[in-house]
């Protein structure tokens, strides 16, 4: 069955790709929200994701001057949340030096700008230390407008946000998309693009609220939906099956019962999943039939038996979307339904693979599968929202291609 493309799918905003920067100064937002123990930067892939963009700027003649948000400091600043250690860290990858821009709440950045020749780069500090930027204040908009001649966002990862960094600079000056941003437009777009028959996805993590609007939007996307994680007690008690020890409230057994009666995606539960009686990592793992889980056992992964059944059905799948853990994944006994379903999404080469969310892409990354996924996205709530089908603000702010 064919389907119609809908304005989220596609990127019609313009991106950086063959735009002239030469002499100009370009504000980026970037997303450097990278996890952090002391100093130590301990996975810098978001840094990574944003250096074909600011290679690009500087390259073609950019004066490249790189914001982004950090934690949450709330309007104030908090030392440990300063963005020197990531500025060191992005010297490194680009092998050139990164000026400190500082600001905001700190030296004005205006006067390290007017001393940048082309293609140097300067990072200014946390924008969440000023207040103005997640209120999306006017002024602070203005003033981050104020630093340089075009805008750039490649911050997808905060594109769900209306921040003055995302949406506020974009009304002052020519807003354009990075390529970290176009690609995950373009390839999160395509993966709900195409024959709902052949597109499975699998939606899986703690609780069946946070996903219930993304299985609504794709149960009219897809032809199967797979179901793992904490959310599955919610769907065995919506099918009068007992749900174990884990308690589901009403508001989530309707939530369920409302996919199941959505007549849209085929939805597969799992035939047997693994328990345990405490919530615990040393707790030992029991199978047990989805239709006689005891009631003092709580549902921590999906069965062997469902992890084979899940891995032939990704096989056969000409698109695949992946959101969600099918269980605790952190501890090893209860880690198998995620690893089973992680190594079928990798071994699928009929066609593409999407993968969201921050759990389910640290699975793939402690696998080492990444370069057999089409696209593993850098944005948690942001990809989880476009998949809801939602308007993210930062997309929408910038301009559009035929404008
Ligand atoms: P999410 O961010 O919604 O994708 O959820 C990820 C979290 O869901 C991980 O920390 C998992 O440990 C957790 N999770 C997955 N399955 C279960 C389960 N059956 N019970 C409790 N938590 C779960």
């Amino acid at each position: 069955m064919a389907r119609t493309k809908e304005n989220t799918s596609t990127m019609n905003k313009r991106s950086i790709r063959n735009t002239d920067f030469a002499g100009k100064t370009v504000l980026v937002r970037v997303d450097f929200n990278v996890p952090k123990r002391g100093e130590v930067i301990s996975d810098d892939s978001r840094i990574r994701a944003a250096i074909p963009t600011l290679c690009l700027l500087s390259n073609g003649g950019a004066k490249v001057v790189i914001c982004s948000h950090f934690g949450r400091p709330a309007g104030q600043v908090v030392e440990e949340m300063r963005l020197q250690p990531v500025r060191k860290r992005l010297s490194e990858i680009l092998n050139r030096p990164v000026l400190d821009a500082g600001g905001p709440n700190g030296t004005q950045p205006a006067e390290i700008v007017s001393q940048l020749e082309a293609g140097d780069f300067a990072l200014m500090e946390n924008l969440r230390f000023e207040p103005g930027e997640e209120e999306n204040d006017k002024n602070f908009s203005k003033y981050l407008a104020s630093l340089a001649d075009i805008f750039v966002n490649d911050a997808f990862g905060a594109a769900h946000r209306a921040h003055a960094s995302t949406t506020g600079v974009a009304q002052h000056i020519p807003a354009y998309a990075g390529l970290l941003m176009e690609r995950e437009i373009t390839m999160l777009g395509r993966s709900l693009e195409g024959s709902t028959d052949a597109t499975v996805a699998i939606i899986g993590g703690a609780k069946v609220a946070d996903k219930i609007q993304v299985l609504h939007h794709l149960s009219k996307k897809v032809g199967t939906i797979l179901i793992g994680g904490g959310m599955v007690a919610a769907f065995y008690v919506a099918q009068n099956n007992p749900g174990g020890a884990t308690v589901v409230s009403e508001a989530d057994r309707l939530a369920a019962e409302d996919v199941l009666n959505a007549n849209g995606a085929k939805v597969v539960l799992p035939s047997d999943v693994l328990t345990a009686s405490e919530f615990s990592k040393s707790s030992p793992a029991s199978i047990w039939e989805s239709n006689n889980v005891p009631d003092d056992e709580l549902i921590l992964d999906i069965g062997p038996r469902s992890s084979k059944k899940y891995a032939q059905v990704i096989s056969l799948a000409k698109r695949i979307i992946w959101n969600g853990p099918m269980g605790v994944f952190e501890w090893p006994a209860f880690a198998n339904g995620s690893i089973a379903v992680a190594n079928a999404v990798a071994a699928n080469n009929k066609g593409t693979s999407v993968v969201g969310g921050g759990s389910t892409a640290e699975i793939i990354g402690a696998l080492d599968l990444g370069d057999k996924i089409t696209h593993v996205s850098t944005g948690g709530g942001a990809s989880l929202e476009f998949l809801e089908g939602k308007t993210l603000p930062g997309v929408a702010a910038l301009i559009d291609a035929t404008g």
